[in-house]
């Protein structure tokens, strides 16, 4: 793990770069994605995104909508590091991830640039703000999977 990113004025700068330049930030019309619609009601925060899950490979992720610096830069965060991912590797870093904002133990090696929100586990008022996009994928792999079982 990068020494820098341990360096909490880098970790400012990574968040706020995110939510100036969210990746991945940008929906389609194309019917091979699914779209789960996201959004508080202790925040702005409205969001839909939307993943192409192919053969149990996350191919495509995006988001956009009303949302707040924590949950932009979280969602483009998760964005970067589900993309060409398998389900059951992105799985792996989703539960790291919610353990790190838990407070729990986690590994940080999964989670790259994310760990900048390390802090909110300490702000229970915006767990949801870090969490929502998560939540979002979480619920797209679930429905793929479901569609995978009948078959
Ligand atoms: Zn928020």
């Amino acid at each position: 793990m990068s020494e820098l990113l341990k360096d909490p004025m880098v970790l400012r700068e990574i968040l706020l770069d995110h939510y100036e330049y969210p990746h991945n930030h940008k929906l389609t019309d194309n019917p091979a994605f699914k779209e789960a619609h996201m959004s508080s009601e202790s925040c702005i925060d409205d969001i839909r995104v939307q993943a192409k899950i192919t053969d149990g490979i996350i191919e495509d992720v995006r988001f956009d909508g009303r949302a707040c610096t924590i949950s932009t830069a979280s969602t483009s965060m998760m964005t970067d590091l589900v993309k060409g991912k398998t389900i059951a590797e992105a799985k792996e870093i989703m539960n790291n991830y919610f353990a790190m904002i838990d407070g729990r133990e986690f590994d940080e090696n999964m989670l790259e640039e994310a760990v900048a929100l390390q802090g909110v586990s300490k702000q229970a008022n915006r767990i949801k703000c870090a969490t929502i996009g998560w939540h979002g994928l979480e619920k797209l792999i679930a429905e793929s999977e479901e569609e995978n079982d009948g078959k």
